[in-house]
C-alpha cells in the first residue's frame, strides 16, 4: 500500500482516541504531537505540519461536538477534515469536453512521464474513449522506442519521427491524423532541471499546440523539494496539474503530495507502481480515508451530519443533562440512529471500533431491542411520550396489542427510562456543566444499554 509507514502511524493515532476514556488536553497534545511526529517522518515540511496541527489544536479544543456525535468521533473528525484540506480539498477529475482533448506531459528526466502515458491512455481506453500518443522526446535516443514499446502493450498507437529533431514539427506533420481522436497525449522531453532551454521548449510548444490540459510529472521520491519543483514549473509553464508518480516506493510521499498541494497546481493522477495499471485519480477525501485506515469514513461523516442536523434542533444530551429527558427524546434518537443504518455496520465504520470485536450477537441482540421499542414508542400516544409515568397496566396492555411487542419489553424500556432519569437526577446539580460533562463520561459504562448517549 501506498506510504504504508505514514498510515500506520496514523492509525495507531486515531485508535488511541477510540481507545481513551475521554478526550482532554492531554491527549489532544498528545495526538497533535502524533500526528507531527508521522508526518515529519514523511518529509512534510516543517511549516506545513505547523499550521497543521496548531489548526487541528484549536479545533479540537475550542469546537464542541453537536449532539448525536460523541467526542471522540467528532476528534477524529476534525483530524480528517484538516488532513483533507492539507491535501488539498477538492478532487480535480479530467474531463475529455472536446476532441481532440489534448493532454501534454512535462517534467524533469526519470520523473515518470513516458510511462505515464501509457497508464493515462489505459485508463480512458477502458472508459471507452479512442486514444493515441506523440512522441517529442527529441532528446534522449531510446525515447521514441520506449514509448513505442509501452504504447504497443495497450495497443495504442503511437505518432513518432525518429529523424526529425525539432519536436514542434513532428506535432504539426501528424496535427492531422491526431484530430480524429477523443485524446491525444504527447510525451515530452525533460532535463536534468528546470533549465530556460526547457522553459522554452515547453512555452514553444504550449503556444503552438495549445494543449487542454498540461500535467506536470513529479516523483515522490523527491519529498518535500517537490514544493520548489512545482512552484517552478507553476509560475514558467502554467501547469494545470501535477501527476505525483512512485508513491509505491518512498516513505516521503507525504511530503511531496502536500507540497504539490500548496503550489496551488491540484494533483490528479498518482502513480503508484510501474506497471500501466498503477495509476489512481487523485481524491483528497478518499486518500486521506484510505491512508487513516477508515474504508468508509467519508460515507459514515455524511451519515453523521445527517444524525446531527435531526437531534440538533432538540440538544438532547442537554435536556438529559437537566433531567428533562422523555420519550420523545429517545423516540428522535432512535430514529436517527436508524438512519445511520445498522449497529453493526456503524461499529465496522468508527475507526478503532472495528478493532474491539464486539460481538455481532450482542449487536444484533441490541439491534432488535431497539426495533421493538421503536415499534412500542410509535404506538404510545403523544401525552405518554411526553410523560411516560403515565404508563400504567393497561396502557400497556393497549400499547401491547398495537405494537406486537410484548408487555414484559415494554416494562423494560420504561424501567430503563427510569434507571436513566434517576441516574441523570443524582448528578444533576452535581456542579456546572461541565463537570457534569466530565462525570457522564465516566459513567457511561453505566447507563443502561440502549440509551447510547
Ligand atoms: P520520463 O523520463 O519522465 O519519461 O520517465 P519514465 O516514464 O521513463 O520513467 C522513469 C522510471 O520510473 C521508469 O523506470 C519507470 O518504470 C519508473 N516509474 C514511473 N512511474 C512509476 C511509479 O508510479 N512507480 C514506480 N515504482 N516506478 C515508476
Ligand atoms: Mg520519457
Amino acid at each position: 500500500m501506498v506510504l504504508d509507514k505514514l498510515s500506520s502511524s496514523l492509525k495507531e493515532t486515531l485508535s488511541k482516541i477510540a481507545k481513551s476514556m475521554f478526550i482532554d488536553e492531554k491527549l489532544i497534545d498528545e495526538l497533535v504531537k502524533d500526528i507531527q511526529r508521522a508526518l515529519l517522518q514523511s518529509d512534510v515540511n516543517v511549516k506545513l505540519v505547523f499550521d497543521l496541527s496548531k489548526q487541528i489544536k484549536e479545533r479540537a479544543l475550542k469546537e464542541k461536538p453537536p449532539a448525536g456525535i460523541s467526542q471522540k468521533e467528532y476528534l477524529i473528525k476534525i483530524v480528517y477534515e484538516e488532513l483533507v484540506k492539507f491535501m488539498g480539498s477538492e478532487s480535480q477529475k479530467i474531463e475529455l469536453n472536446k476532441k481532440p482533448f489534448k493532454i501534454m506531459m512535462v517534467g524533469l528526466f526519470g520523473s515518470g512521464k513516458s510511462t505515464s502515458v501509457g497508464k493515462i491512455a489505459k485508463y480512458f481506453m477502458k472508459r471507452g474513449n479512442k486514444v493515441a500518443a506523440v512522441g517529442l522526446d527529441v532528446y534522449r535516443p531510446a525515447a521514441m522506442d520506449q514509448l513505442e514499446q509501452i504504447c504497443k502493450q495497450i495497443n495504442v498507437p503511437v505518432f513518432i519521427d525518429k529523424k526529425e529533431k525539432n519536436p514542434l514539427k513532428i506535432y504539426q506533420k501528424f496535427e492531422k491524423e491526431l484530430s480524429g481522436y477523443d485524446l491525444v497525449l504527447i510525451d515530452t522531453s525533460g532535463r536534468d532541471a528546470l533549465s530556460k532551454d526547457l522553459i522554452q521548449e515547453i512555452t514553444d510548444l504550449n503556444n503552438s499546440i495549445k494543449p487542454d490540459e498540461k500535467l506536470l510529472v513529479i516523483s515522490a521520491d523527491i519529498g518535500q523539494a517537490a514544493m520548489s519543483q512545482a512552484k517552478s514549473f507553476h509560475d514558467a509553464c502554467n501547469i494545470t496539474g501535477v501527476l505525483v508518480t512512485k508513491l509505491d516506493g518512498t516513505a516521503k510521499g507525504g511530503g511531496a503530495l502536500s507540497a504539490c498541494a500548496v503550489s496551488g497546481a491540484p494533483i490528479k493522477f498518482i502513480g503508484v507502481g510501474e506497471k500501466v495499471d498503477d495509476l489512481e485519480t487523485f481524491n483528497p477525501e478518499g486518500f486521506v480515508s484510505r491512508l487513516l485506515g477508515m474504508g468508509d469514513l467519508e460515507a459514515l461523516l455524511e451519515k453523521a451530519q445527517g444524525a446531527i442536523n435531526e437531534v440538533d434542533a432538540k440538544d438532547i444530551s442537554k435536556r438529559l443533562l437537566k433531567g428533562e429527558f422523555n420519550f420523545v427524546d429517545l423516540y428522535e434518537q432512535m430514529e436517527s440512529m436508524s438512519k445511520m443504518g445498522s449497529l453493526s455496520k456503524l461499529v465496522d465504520l468508527i475507526p478503532g471500533f472495528g478493532k474491539m470485536n464486539i460481538p455481532k450477537e450482542m449487536l444484533e441482540g441490541q439491534e432488535d431491542k431497539m426495533k421493538s421499542w421503536r415499534y412500542a414508542l410509535q404506538s404510545m400516544t403523544k401525552k405518554e411520550l411526553e410523560d411516560p409515568e403515565l404508563l400504567d397496566g393497561n396502557r400497556i396492555e393497549r400499547i401491547s396489542k398495537g405494537s406486537g411487542v410484548s408487555v414484559s419489553d415494554i416494562r423494560m424500556l420504561l424501567k430503563q427510562y427510569r434507571q436513566t432519569k434517576k441516574m441523570m437526577k443524582m448528578m444533576k446539580g452535581m456542579g456546572s456543566e461541565q463537570d457534569m460533562n466530565k462525570m457522564m463520561k465516566k459513567f457511561q459504562g453505566k447507563i443502561p444499554k440502549g440509551f447510547g448517549i
